[in-house]
């Protein structure tokens, strides 16, 4: 093994971490639970598990490590990997939802948070682990304070849950800001680890462009260029870090950008002498992993470097040299849409302490600035003191059918870090019910048991155990696939290009029958997959290779779920007689019972899942043009703007939900929160 000594630290002076090591290790060796905080870039995550690793934590058991972003297990994991001289995958991988890149004999696994909860469902004692690290608590992701939770549940009483184990469990927690105490009396009042860190000062100031009025606008995009080009040109030398929202916007940005960099005259526009060009780079989710390595590399001289980027630049990766911060205010988020029933992305504001972190990235290697676009009225009307806990505010359909399959009847009175809303609870008991996940009871079904291995949204697992049942998985599993990869399509901005690549997706629409998003989906799977040469078919039919590479390789692990599952003697059986056709769209009406609307005045469609909201078909659907010819139909996701949108739609018969919309008014929520609490 060609293990280095010391890692070789990029930046002079070594990071705060290094003079607590042994005291660190001390600490985690002393007690069941440990809490470590410290300011982001001080070396918690890439630091923490080698000094484990080489303290001989690995002798036993493995070292994990998770994360609530799919982008930082991966990132991080690359950068140990080399830091103590080893190839990715092997002593140190990674394993994300559907990418696992670790071996047998892998020792640091970084992975998200949401698989090491589907390993607590197949081994609740996380036999193999000697030491597990929740990272990043300060973000408060549903898996992680799921996983919070459980391990208090189980660890609380150390001798019992460490019976049997060649080494017992460590649990580390570690958070760059959050309440530690909190933490602390959460986890039977642990010790408390403080790295202490130096962090210079920043100054903030206000803009003008963004005010209580904007929530909505997006403005903000060209707004944020525009103080990044003012940075550019007229403050010293040093890099700048730009936070928007997503991936579309931070390429337009870039674009923008790129565009308006070009005609600066560096002998007179810009300030500092010394700086020389710009190199702009955009950060985010679902970017290729060989794009990111640049991110951390220092410019090239008199270059100053722009990263626009998501929230992940926030706390998850540290990049070093940045001196300045443009914050556009908003942050894309995950919540549940009461208006609508339903779990939807949205632009929102951040908090004020989300933005105190987002300035702190400025001032991690000497004084820095941060630019805000927004007013001060938009500080203090719009903006919340600080960020609501995931678990607060999205569906928890899926963690409450795991926490049953873990046992965990009473999932009302489970140890929250910080409870959700009954009625959030109880919607999600329903829902489950709904599905025939659970029974009247609130007992995990047959079926139920079944649903829970997949790592799909519930909805979507049905619609392919019902297809399997009929002995046609073939037809949903790609689909399945298919909407569990991003960005399939590819939209180019140019109008030219825009036309074509619409010709061409309304084509593949008409190849398979037109009218129904679902179907359009298999059929480009199929087509793609048969194709001899299936990248230059993407690139004809203006669709991206890597997004239909992915697909294959979901639906490949997907089948491979499904046929382990299959082997039980109890896989429900059924028999179909009608056409193919309609076989899929049942199947799919199996799933999506829930999300069924019918076509009220008009072009507005209204659900029927008793919040009667109405919606509108998205343009980007086949049916778009055709929605005075419809009256049922079923939908995948929501998509607010100034109108709520339906996308992924399918026309459907009312005959065939007929049976299953009942079921949506049938349980009586008080019924079921009286067996939650049994
Ligand atoms: P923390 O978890 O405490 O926020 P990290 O362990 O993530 O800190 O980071 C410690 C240092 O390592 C930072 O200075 C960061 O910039 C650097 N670093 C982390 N990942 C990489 C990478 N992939 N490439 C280069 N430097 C990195
Ligand atoms: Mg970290």
């Amino acid at each position: 093994k060609s293990r280095r000594s010391e890692p070789k630290e990029s930046d002079l002076e070594p990071l705060p971490i290094y003079h607590h090591k042994s005291k660190l290790v001390r600490a985690v060796k002393d007690s069941t639970f440990l809490v470590v905080t410290g300011e982001t870039g001080c070396g918690k995550t890439t630091q923490l598990p080698q000094y484990l690793h080489e303290a001989g934590f690995c002798k036993k058991g493995k070292i994990g490590i998770t994360q609530p972003r799919r982008v930082a297990a991966i990132t991080v994991a690359q950068r140990v990997a080399q830091e103590m001289g080893y190839a990715l995958g092997r002593e140190v991988g990674y394993q994300v939802r559907f990418d696992d890149c670790t071996t047998e004999d892998t020792e640091v696994k970084y992975m998200t948070d949401g698989c090491l909860l589907r390993e607590v469902l197949a081994d609740p004692g996380l036999s193999q682990y000697s030491v597990v690290i929740l990272d990043e608590v300060h973000e408060r992701s549903l898996n992680t304070d799921i996983l919070l939770g459980l391990l208090k549940k189980v660890f609380s009483n150390p001798d019992k849950a460490n019976k049997g184990r060649r080494l017992p469990l460590k649990v580390v927690v570690m958070s760059a800001t959050m309440e530690t105490e909190k933490l602390s009396a959460f986890l039977g009042n642990c010790p408390v680890f403080v790295i202490p860190g130096r962090i210079f000062p920043v100054k903030c100031s206000f803009g003008s462009a963004v005010g209580p009025k904007e929530t909505e606008s997006t403005g903000y995009v060209k707004e944020v260029v525009k103080v990044a080009l003012d940075v550019h040109t007229s403050e010293m030398a040093g890099d700048i870090l730009v936070f928007l929202t997503g991936q579309n916007e931070i390429e337009r940005a870039c674009d923008m950008l790129y565009e308006k960099a070009e005609t600066i005259d560096y002998r007179y526009d810009v300030h500092d002498r010394t700086v020389e060009g710009l190199l702009i780079l955009p950060l985010y989710g679902s970017m290729p992993t060989d794009q990111q390595r640049q991110i951390f590399q220092p410019p090239p001289r008199g270059i100053r470097k722009c990263v626009v980027a998501t929230n992940i630049a926030a706390t998850s990766l540290t990049i070093n040299g940045i001196k300045y911060i443009v914050d556009s205010g908003f942050v894309k988020q995950l919540n549940h849409n009461s208006r609508v029933g339903l779990d939807i992305l949205e632009v929102v504001p951040i908090s004020k302490s989300e933005a105190e972190q987002r300035a702190g990235r400025a001032g991690r290697t000497s004084a820095g600035k941060c630019f805000r676009i927004y007013n001060k009225e938009f500080w203090e009307k719009c903006m919340p003191e600080y960020t609501i806990p995931e678990i607060q505010r999205t569906s928890l359909t899926a963690v409450v059918l795991t926490l049953k399959c873990l046992g965990v009847h009473d999932v009302i009175r489970f140890p929250y870090l910080d409870s959700p809303e009954e009625r959030f609870i109880l919607e999600a008991l329903k829902q489950l019910y709904q599905f025939d996940a659970i029974d009247r009871r609130g007992r995990v079904t047959k079926l139920g048991e079944l649903m829970v291995e997949f790592p799909l949204h519930p909805g979507l697992t049905r619609a392919v155990l019902k297809a399997s049942s009929y002995g046609c998985p073939d037809v949903m599993l790609p689909v399945a696939a298919m909407l569990s990869v991003e960005n399939i399509f590819i939209r180019p901005g140019h109008p030219e290009n825009q036309k074509e690549a619409d010709q061409r997706h309304r084509a593949l629409g008409s190849k398979s029958g037109g009218m129904n998003d679902f179907a359009t989906l298999l059929s480009i799977f199929q087509l793609c997959k048969s194709s001899e040469k299936p990248s230059a078919w993407c690139k004809e039919n203006w669709i991206h290779w890597r997004a239909l590479k992915s697909a294959f390789s979901v639906e490949t692990q997907l089948r491979e779920i499904l046929l382990r599952l299959q082997q039980r003697s109890d896989f429900p059986v059924e028999s179909f007689d009608g056409n193919k056709n309609e076989l899929f769209r049942r199947c799919l009406c199996a799933g999506y019972f829930t999300n069924v609307a019918r076509r009220s005045i008009g072009k507005a469609f209204c659900t029927m899942d008793g919040h009667g909201s109405m919606v509108h078909i998205h343009p980007s659907s086949a049916l778009f043009e055709n929605e005075k010819d419809l009256d049922w139909v079923m939908f995948h996701d929501v998509l607010v703007t100034s109108k709520v949108y339906i996308r992924t739609v399918c026309p459907i018969r009312y005959e065939w939900v007929k049976d299953l919309l009942p079921k949506l008014h049938e349980v009586d929520v008080y019924e079921l929160s009286n067996v939650a609490r049994e």
